[in-house]
């Protein structure tokens, strides 16, 4: 999705495009992949430093409900990615470093048309994410006689919590 495209889907949803959403989404533009809300946060302050986190997480919110930015879900504390909403695409993600990846295909369009006829019920959209452990990640599971249900064992995961809390910041 291009600028022009973003401002007349603002323009649609009845919103300008202000300095601070300007900014924002030429962050999440420029960015080669999802951003946490924090990372848009330090990039955004590059220009404008008095600029909040409150302030931009507020944005991103506004700009994934009217369908210009992708939130993904990492499942880890509340924390989110944010990515300008281009093809439609689903996205792996480690449960144990927070590494977001695109996945190029989408398993869920035909269940979709069946869905529709069955129900009926006219959809106009969908999101899921994938969840499990990239390799690096996967050589710390522990599959020790008590693991809790991801695998790890509540140590390793609470360090790992820590890790890609002090990584990506929470939200
Ligand atoms: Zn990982
Ligand atoms: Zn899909």
């Amino acid at each position: 999705m291009n600028l022009n495209r973003i401002v007349s889907r603002l323009r649609n949803a009845g919103l300008k495009l202000t300095p601070q959403r300007e900014l924002i989404i030429s962050t999440l533009l420029a960015s080669g992949g999802p951003l946490t809300a924090r990372e848009v946060l330090k990039s955004v302050r590059k220009t404008q430093p008095r600029i909040s986190f409150d302030t931009v997480y507020r944005n991103l919110a506004v700009l994934s409900e009217i369908g210009v930015v992708n939130r993904i879900n990492l499942k880890v504390r509340f924390n989110s990615r944010f990515e300008i909403a281009d093809d439609h695409r689903h996205h792996l993600v480690c449960l144990g470093c927070g590494e977001v990846r695109p996945v190029n295909l989408c398993p869920f369009q035909e269940v979709a048309v069946g869905l529709e006829k069955d129900k009926p019920f006219r959809i106009v959209g969908h999101a899921f994410e994938i969840y499990g452990y990239c390799a690096g990640c996967d050589a710390f599971r522990d599959p020790g006689p008590d693991p809790d249900r991801n695998g790890y064992t509540a140590e390793r995961k609470r360090q790992s919590e820590a890790e890609v809390l002090k990584k990506w910041g929470g939200t």
